[in-house]
């Protein structure tokens, strides 16, 4: 029997055309052009539901709560979802709802590089290995999974790399979880992560700041002063921050706001290792947290999620330093 998928559209750019004068922008066709598109009819029984349509850097993280809430509320009467959203903030909106939502039957992000004006078009072709995905049961209890480029990434360690190729997405620390082939789906492998954030609230008041050499801590007050409940710092390697910032990070610990290290490198871990003034274990001793190896959009969202859930900082601490996913 065909399976029932649902696919949720939220905009980007494969639902968008090149408009003279306007350059690329949203196309309100992407919807009714789903309901009749005939390679899907033969793999899958289909319905679509407009989300949205907008560019993904519009998405903020109360419309990826009411994302995950809609996914929740419909996946019910469906084998799995599909959701077709812009590149740009895909990672995060992904991964949010891995956090958040409850559901362990498949949920498929997908999207496309090139805008249905465009010469080799990859959404079509993106769409149906999405829904293939979403309709195989193996890709059950996988966490959300992105299907891109014919391969299958887990959302919690996919990163658009480049900004204009078809191949962008892929996890570079830990590798892609499987590919989809003409014949039929493979997976190689399955994430050991499988962190859920139950909660119906989030704090959207979390700031990320990128460490660079010679800064200041001009950034970090201007976190405290619009009142911030938490900062990530993108650290140099294992964790790592000028001294010039040293200040200002204990003037947050001092006002209960919590930081957290992860890494600006590509991959890899931080690690309370280095005690001079401002390494990562100097500055572990004073109170702040290491976050492991996700990436810095990613614990922001995670943090938006945390404090949803326990409004107060010292349970925030608490899970994040008892939690086996750092
Ligand atoms: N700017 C677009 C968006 O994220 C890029 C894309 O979809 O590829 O909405």
């Amino acid at each position: 029997m065909k399976k029932k998928i649902l696919i949720i559209t939220t905009g980007g750019t494969i639902a968008m055309k090149h408009n003279s004068p306007f350059g690329v922008i949203p196309n309100d066709e992407f919807t009714e052009h789903l309901r009749s598109f005939p390679q899907l009819e033969k793999i899958a029984t289909i319905d679509v539901h407009e989300f949205s349509n907008i560019p993904s850097p519009f998405i903020d993280p109360p419309m990826m709560l009411k994302l995950a809430q809609t996914i929740d509320d419909k996946i019910e009467n469906y084998d799995g979802i599909v959701v077709t959203h812009g590149t740009d903030t895909l990672e995060e909106s992904a991964y949010f709802v891995d956090l958040i939502s409850k559901t362990q039957k498949p949920v498929v992000f997908t999207a496309a590089m090139r805008s249905g004006s465009e010469l080799g078009l990859d959404g079509p072709r993106n769409i149906v290995g999405a829904v293939r995905v979403a309709g195989c049961s193996r890709s059950s209890r996988r966490g959300v999974l992105v299907v891109m480029n014919d391969e299958i990434d887990s959302a919690r360690d996919v990163v658009k790399t480049d900004s204009s190729k078809t191949d962008t997405f892929a996890s570079p620390s830990l590798g892609l979880l499987g590919i989809v082939d003409p014949d039929k789906i493979i997976y190689y492998r399955k994430s050991e992560y499988h962190e859920k954030i139950i909660t119906d609230k989030i704090e959207s008041n979390i700031d990320l700041i990128k460490c660079c050499s010679g800064m200041d801590g001009r950034f970090i007050e201007a976190s405290l002063e619009h009142k911030a409940k938490a900062i990530v710092i993108e650290a140099f390697g294992r964790g790592n921050v000028p001294k010039t910032i040293i200040p200002a990070i204990e003037k947050a610990l001092l006002q209960n706001v919590l930081i957290v290290l992860v890494s600006r490198t590509y991959t890899g871990r931080v690690l309370p290792e280095y005690g001079y003034p401002g390494g990562g274990l100097f500055l572990h001793k004073k109170g702040v947290l290491l976050g492991g190896d996700l990436k810095g959009p990613k614990m922001r969202i995670r943090l938006m999620a945390l404090f949803g859930k326990y409004k107060h900082v010292d349970d925030v601490k608490n899970y994040l330093l008892n939690s086996k996913d750092n």
